[in-house]
């Protein structure tokens, strides 16, 4: 098979494991494959989540360039994981799931909650004053009454 591309050998550091392939050059630092020229032990978000794993907390090691069937489609690139390492990071367990997901109510309801009255609201209160509508506008009113 001849190739009429350049293609660069490359060392990717997989856990114990070192994988070496023909690249098609780097991007953003990391090597570029082909369809189907990957090495083995790298998969897509998607091909990961079909063998029943993640990529969350992961970072890329390479990256897939490919066009899909349709010759009007546009070039495109996947990030490439290591299944191995996506294989032996355990899955948060039920209690961290709900502990992920109360941490996450808590922070809305912070969000939510006014300073000053200490009643949870239906929007978000402004950052810079953590204060709800009603009680800036009190605040405001008061303000002009002290300096009329
Ligand atoms: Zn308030």
């Amino acid at each position: 098979m001849v190739r009429s591309r350049k293609q660069n050998v490359v060392h990717i550091a997989d856990g114990d494991t070192t994988l070496v392939a023909l690249a098609r050059g780097t991007r953003d630092g990391l090597p570029v494959f082909g369809w189907g020229e990957a090495p083995a032990g790298l998969l897509t978000t998607t091909q990961l989540r079909a063998a029943g794993l993640s990529p969350a907390g992961l970072d890329p090691l390479a990256l897939l360039v490919f066009r899909h069937r349709k010759p009007y489609a546009r070039l495109t690139v996947a990030e490439l994981y290591s299944a191995v390492a996506a294989a032996a990071r355990p899955e948060p367990t039920e209690a961290q799931r709900v502990a992920r997901l109360r941490n996450l109510e808590y922070a809305q309801r912070a969000l939510r909650t006014c300073v000053e009255c200490a009643q949870e609201k239906d929007y978000r209160v402004p950052t810079s004053t953590r204060q709800c509508w009603s009680c800036l506008e009190i605040e405001m009113a008061n303000a002009v009454e002290v300096a009329a």
